[in-house]
C-alpha cells in the first residue's frame, strides 16, 4: 500500500501544554482513518497541523509523496498548497451563494474555466444525491443537506486527502446515522482517503478502516475497529472504546495467554490475558468485562465454580437487547443480553464472565463501586 499521508514524530506545544506529543502515523490510499479521543486530547490540533493551519515544533508531514511540513528544515506549505479538502463541524456554507456557487467557488478561485466548473459541480451534486438542488439557497436546505454541500465543496477540488473534523456532530441522531453510511459510500465511490476526527466511538467504529486512539496528546494505539475493541493496547484504550465494568479479583497464576483468577464469591475461573495490559503475576487485581461477555442465569441455585451471586438493580429495554446493572458484591456490572432474556429488577442471579481483561487493581474499580 502507498501511504498518502505520513506523520513522523509530530509534536505541537502551546506554552506548557503539549497538545500533540510525538505522533507518528500513516494513512493509505483508499483508507478511512479516524482519530478518536476525549475532548482536549489533541486530535483537532493534529488535523489542523496536517491542513497547514498550525505549525508543529517537531516532526514532519508527507502528503502524496511530497514533504509539506518539516520542522527541521522549516518547510511549511500553506493550506492552499496542500492537496486536501476540509470539512468542519460548523457547516461553513456561504449563505449568500446558492448551492452551485458554494461548491464551485474554490474552483473559480483556482481559475478553472466556467464549463469545467459547471461539469465538475454537477458531478459532485449528483454523487451526493442533490443533482437538482443547485439553484437553492443554503437557507432552503436541511442541516444534513448543508453539511453535504460543505462536503461537496471539499470534494470538488479533487483533493488527494479529505480532512473531516466532527462533521456530523451538529446533526440529530437519526440523520447522523444515515450520514455515516453516506460518507462511507462517498469514500468507497471516490476512493479518497479520509482522516476523520471524532470523540464519538460508535461513529469511529462504524466507519473506519483503522482508528488511532489518543489521550493527552499521545497516540495510544492504531488498529482496526476490531483490534482496538478486542485487543486494547493500553488501559486507556480499554476504558475509552466500548463499555467496561470492573470486578475485584485475585490472580492465582498465569498460564501463557490466560490467567487463573478468583472473583466475587465464585470459585476458580480463567480469563483471557491481554499481554499488553498491566496484568499482575499474582494477587489482587481487577477483572474488566464488556457487557456482552457477562452471562446471567436466573437462579442462584445454578451457581457453580466460576459464577458469582448478583442482584439485578436496574434494567433497561433497548428493543433488540436488555441492559442490566447487576450488583455483585460492592460493584455494579453492566450486562447486555438478547431481548429474549427478561429478568426482573430485584431478582437474584448467577453471574458468569465469558471473557475479560485482568488488569492491576489501581483505579480500576472507580466507576463501578456503589
Ligand atoms: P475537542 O474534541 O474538544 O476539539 P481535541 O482533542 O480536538 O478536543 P485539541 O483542540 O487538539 O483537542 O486541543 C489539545 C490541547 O491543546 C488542549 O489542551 C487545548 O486546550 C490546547 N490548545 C488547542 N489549541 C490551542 C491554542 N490555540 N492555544 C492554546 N492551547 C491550545
Amino acid at each position: 500500500m502507498t501511504a498518502i499521508l505520513t506523520l513522523d514524530g509530530l509534536t505541537k506545544r502551546y506554552g506548557q501544554v503539549t497538545a500533540v506529543d510525538n505522533v507518528s502515523l500513516s494513512i493509505d490510499a483508499n483508507e478511512f482513518f479516524s482519530l478518536i479521543g476525549p475532548s482536549g486530547c489533541g486530535k483537532t490540533t493534529t488535523l489542523r497541523s496536517v491542513a497547514g493551519l498550525e505549525s508543529a515544533q517537531q516532526g514532519a508531514i508527507q502528503m502524496a509523496g511530497r514533504t509539506v511540513f518539516d520542522a527541521a528544515t522549516r518547510r511549511d506549505l500553506p493550506p492552499n498548497k496542500r492537496p486536501i479538502g476540509m470539512v468542519f463541524q460548523s457547516y461553513a456554507v456561504w449563505p449568500h451563494m446558492n448551492i452551485f456557487e458554494n461548491i464551485g467557488y474554490p474552483l473559480k478561485v483556482r481559475g478553472l474555466p466556467r464549463d469545467a466548473i459547471k461539469a465538475r459541480v454537477q458531478r459532485v451534486l449528483d454523487m451526493l444525491g442533490m443533482g437538482d438542488l443547485g439553484a437553492r439557497m443554503p437557507s432552503q436546505l436541511s442541516g444534513g443537506q448543508q453539511q453535504r454541500v460543505a462536503l461537496g465543496r471539499a470534494l470538488a477540488i479533487e483533493p488527494s486527502l479529505l480532512l473531516l473534523d466532527e462533521p456530523l456532530s451538529n446533526l440529530d441522531a437519526k440523520l447522523r446515522e444515515s450520514m455515516r453510511a453516506e460518507l462511507k459510500q462517498v469514500q468507497r465511490d471516490t476512493g479518497l482517503p479520509i482522516l476523520y476526527v471524532t470523540h464519538d466511538q460508535d461513529e469511529a467504529l462504524a466507519m473506519s478502516d483503522r482508528i488511532g486512539v489518543m489521550s493527552a496528546g499521545v497516540l495510544h494505539q492504531i488498529g482496526t475497529p476490531t483490534e482496538v475493541y478486542t485487543r486494547p493496547a493500553t488501559r486507556f484504550v480499554l476504558d475509552f472504546i466500548g463499555t467496561v465494568s470492573y470486578l475485584p479479583c485475585e490472580v492465582l497464576r498465569r498460564e501463557g495467554d490466560t490467567v487463573a483468577i478468583r472473583w466475587g464469591d465464585a470459585g476458580e475461573a480463567s480469563a483471557t490475558l491481554e499481554v499488553n495490559l498491566d496484568t499482575p503475576e499474582r494477587g489482587p487485581a481487577s477483572l474488566a468485562v464488556r457487557p456482552e461477555h457477562v452471562q446471567l442465569t436466573a437462579s442462584q441455585e445454578a451457581a457453580q465454580p466460576g459464577l458469582a451471586r448478583g442482584t439485578i438493580k436496574i434494567r433497561a429495554y433497548l428493543g433488540d437487547a436488555w441492559e442490566y446493572h447487576v450488583r455483585v458484591g460492592d460493584c455494579l456490572v453492566r450486562v447486555r443480553t438478547d431481548s429474549a432474556q427478561a429478568l426482573e429488577e430485584g431478582s437474584e442471579v448467577a453471574v458468569g464472565v465469558r471473557q475479560g481483561f485482568v488488569v492491576s487493581a489501581a483505579d480500576g474499580e472507580r466507576d463501578s463501586v456503589l
